[in-house]
């Protein structure tokens, strides 16, 4: 019997793989562009980071993690988001101490949720942390920077959303007022929503049940019990996203999934995906490091789902450069190996960043050829006695009428240099 798959966790395939990296590569050469660091964590903590980051009365800790007991009994967990373990790291490693840090991870994180397209038991985020900077002017430039991978990387159809959620006394207030709006509409609520009311009624608002959707809208907003400072904050974040020509839209029912959240919180959405439309989702954590344990530090961040961002792409036509070798080696007999494997050394000494594929397990010349041609190479050298006998070589292009060509072995190298795929 073959072995099973388990739900919601995949594969990501050589072809797709390709994708990946392109948008990876292309993602960490920006953020690292606004001088962001990489810092490479455990895919485990201890659950109780977990429950006291993004707290006891949300979907995640609720009943979407992967949590085990280890040998020791220890209570572990599998990461299902990274600014937890990102902000332990900061403390136990003594890197908020009088410092400021800028941060990228990426990885795979994990959450038990109803696999759909877009959304999956083991997904990837990229995922970037400025710690120790109050705002708003990091926060504008956290959301720039965004705006600037979308266009390096041909994307369209997205769309910003921001939001204020206030100082915590602020949202204390508007906590009260959402009690009040809600308990005089329960019996419109569906079972989570009650069971949130008391314990996390901001909750309610993130609420995925469509059939909640018009109860919510029509819901107090957290703009109208903002601080006067988290206003100044939030208008000073706009300000500076109108000067960048960054568009925006504030909805001022924005909430995220996770409970250390206060003043800005913003998504980048999109129509590509379905209904998993949230690419991009990012706010300020101004009291996360001090309730973990460390000095009381401002902080905000974002997280990219790498799934929806490789979908976006396609949506989008967006192509990877190909991975196809450059160069297939068609080498019959086996001194003609001998030469293919010193040719193939050679080209890979001489020309930085090609791709060779020497033909490997034998085979007559014609089924060489197919191979060649199969594997997306646009040349073929060919080896065989009679080049062996005249030091020469036969470049054959894959992928055009052009004649093959014959080549001075010692020559080769100049010559491929010249491709145009090489150059
Ligand atoms: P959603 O509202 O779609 O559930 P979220 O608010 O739970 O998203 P975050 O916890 O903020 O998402 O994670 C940041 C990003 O990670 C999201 O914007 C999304 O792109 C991606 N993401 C979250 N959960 C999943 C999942 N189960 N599968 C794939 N991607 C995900
Ligand atoms: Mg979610």
């Amino acid at each position: 019997m073959s072995p099973k798959q388990i739900r919601g966790m995949n594969d990501v395939l050589p072809d797709a793989a390709v994708t990946w990296r392109h948008l990876e590569s292309i993602v960490r050469d920006v953020v690292e562009s606004y001088g962001y660091r990489e810092i490479r964590l455990p895919v485990v903590e201890y659950t109780d980071l977990f429950k006291r980051s993004i707290g006891e009365v949300t979907d995640i800790v609720e009943k979407e993690m992967y949590t085990f007991q280890d040998r020791n009994g220890e209570n572990l967990t599998l990461r299902p988001e990274a600014t937890a373990g990102m902000v332990r790291a900061g403390i136990t490693n003594g890197l908020l101490h009088n410092q400021r840090q800028k941060l990228w991870t990426a990885g795979p994180m994990f959450r038990y949720e109803r696999p759909q397209k877009g959304r999956y038991r083991q997904f990837h985020q990229f995922d970037v942390e400025a710690l120790g900077y109050a705002g708003p002017d990091v926060d504008a430039e956290l959301i720039i920077m965004c705006a600037r991978m979308w266009a390096r990387l041909g994307l369209s159809r997205l769309d910003l959303e921001i939001n204020s959620l206030g100082s915590d006394t602020a949202r204390q207030d508007y906590r009260a007022e959402l009690v009040r709006y809600f308990s005089a509409v329960k019996n419109r609520l569906d079972d989570d929503s009650i069971r949130r009311l008391d314990q996390n009624p901001l909750r309610i608002l993130d609420s995925k049940n469509p059939e909640m959707q018009e109860v919510v809208a029509g819901a107090p907003v957290m703009l109208d019990f903002l601080d006067p400072e988290s206003a100044e904050h939030f208008s000073e974040l706009q300000r500076l996203l109108d000067a960048a020509g960054v568009g925006y839209r504030v909805n001022p029912r924005l909430v995220r999934g996770l409970d250390y959240y206060n003043r800005s919180v913003f998504e980048w959405i999109t129509d590509a995906l379905g209904s998993q439309g949230a690419v991009c989702s990012g706010g300020r954590y101004d009291g996360l490091v001090e309730k973990l344990g460390g000095r009381p530090t401002p902080a905000i961040g974002w997280a990219m789902g790498m799934e929806r961002l490789v979908g976006l792409y396609e949506a989008c036509g967006g192509r990877a450069p190909a991975a196809d070798p450059h160069v297939f080696i068609v080498a019959a007999g086996q001194a003609a190996l001998a030469a293919g494997f010193g040719l193939a050394e050679q080209l890979r000494d001489g020309i930085a960043g090609i791709r060779i594929e020497l033909n490997l397990g034998g085979g007559s010349f014609k089924a060489q050829l197919k191979r060649a041609d199969k594997s997306g190479a646009a040349y073929a050298l060919v080896l065989g006695e009679a080049e062996l006998a005249q030091r020469t070589v036969g470049l054959k292009p894959l992928r055009s009428d052009a004649d093959q060509e014959n080549v001075a072995m010692d020559k080769v190298v100049a010559r491929l240099a010249k491709v145009p795929e090489l150059a």
